[in-house]
């Protein structure tokens, strides 16, 4: 560790899917308040381009046990955060299995290897799927967990993992449910871009600037006023400082977050969105529901804020779209083409 910065100690950090959406933004919140940062990614979805130059990226994946340990025996480590898992909740629909399995059997595995290591901080990547029945009311962290998918579940599964590893071991941890995250690193280094892309944003943005036909809506028939799902969507730069905050929490005590804007968007409503940001139309299209997708999640942050002092900078739809409009057309290749 060294000092740097207006008197704060720098950190060190090992985390696990930094090359993926999240992940990227999280590590550069971390290297631009001057923290060591290591990441372990198998680029099976991320990319080597998403991870800043200033973090030492390690190519290999979290099955490598021998690897994991490695790595953690580089002492000291401040917290390790873990983001590398399988993340859409409708291809955990078609496989279950998969997701539970690799979910759950690298997230246990890697709490172990934490706890053999004398690792005291662990942040883990959680979901608002944790929540599947959803409701129509914004949820709050006591809400009853009840995941709607199998993806939801291998979240919930590692959430209760770490209670044990708490109980019995003392590790501490912090599991952030996310929201819908979205949006782009507003200085441009950062973005998001998974293959093929599945998230509501970067698809309406994309058949805005006609590089697709259109926008497949999934369901207009939900009970909803405008008959669309209603999503929670977060500025990834946001998810990534309240990651900063939730860190000094975890001197204290164990803790769990629910981190939205609390403000919740329809489908209809993005769409609206881009066609204001970008002044152009929408072309779309209503189709069946999606499995999987509750009608409502709107997150209750109140609590991460009160606790942390957390306040979302993007909370305006219109701000996250921005964003993103802004890293899409400057990367319509996405990260291939380069940072
Ligand atoms: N959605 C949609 N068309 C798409 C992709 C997503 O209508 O091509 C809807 C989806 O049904 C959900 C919302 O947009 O209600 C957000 O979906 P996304 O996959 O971005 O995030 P999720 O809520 O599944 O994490």
């Amino acid at each position: 560790m060294s000092a740097k910065g207006a008197g704060r100690i720098a950190g060190r950090y090992l985390v696990t899917g930094g090359a993926g959406f999240v992940g990227s933004h999280v590590v550069a919140a971390l290297l631009d308040r001057g923290d060591e940062v290591v990441v372990l990614d198998n680029l099976a979805t991320g990319h080597r381009n998403a991870v800043l130059p200033g973090a030492r990226l390690v190519v290999g994946d979290l099955e490598d046990a021998a690897l994991v340990d490695e790595l953690l025996a580089e002492q000291p480590w401040d917290a390790v955060l873990h983001f590398a898992a399988l993340s859409l909740v409708g291809d955990s629909m078609r496989d279950p299995f998969r997701y539970i399995g690799v979910n759950v059997g690298t997230g246990v595995r890697l709490i172990g290897a934490c706890v053999r290591h004398g690792v005291r901080r662990f942040v883990l990547s959680s979901t608002a799927a944790l929540f599947g029945a959803g409701s129509d009311a914004p949820i709050a962290e006591d809400a009853p967990v009840d995941p709607g998918s199998p993806y939801g579940e291998s979240k919930a599964m590692l959430e209760r993992t770490l209670h044990w590893a708490g109980r019995v071991h003392g590790l501490r941890s912090a599991a952030l449910r996310y929201f819908n995250a979205a949006g782009a690193d507003p200085r441009g280094r950062l973005g998001e871009d998974h293959a093929p892309e599945t998230h509501l944003i970067p698809l309406v943005i994309d058949a805005a600037l006609g590089r697709r036909p259109e926008l497949t809506v999934f369901g207009a028939d939900y009970p909803t006023p405008d008959g669309t799902c209603i999503r929670d969507y977060v500025h990834v730069t946001d998810l990534a400082d309240a990651h900063l905050r939730a860190l000094p929490l975890l001197d204290s005590a164990s803790v769990r977050f629910n981190l939205g804007s609390g403000q919740g968007h329809s489908v209809r409503d993005v769409i609206a969105s881009v066609e204001r940001v970008t002044g152009r139309r929408v072309p779309h299209r209503i189709a069946a529901r999606r499995p999987g997708d509750p009608p409502v999640l709107v997150a209750a942050s109140g609590r991460f804020a009160q606790a942390s002092g957390w306040q979302p900078r993007f909370g305006e739809l219109d701000a996250i779209v921005r964003t993103a409009l802004a890293w899409r057309e400057a990367h319509p290749q996405g990260y291939r083409a380069g940072p």
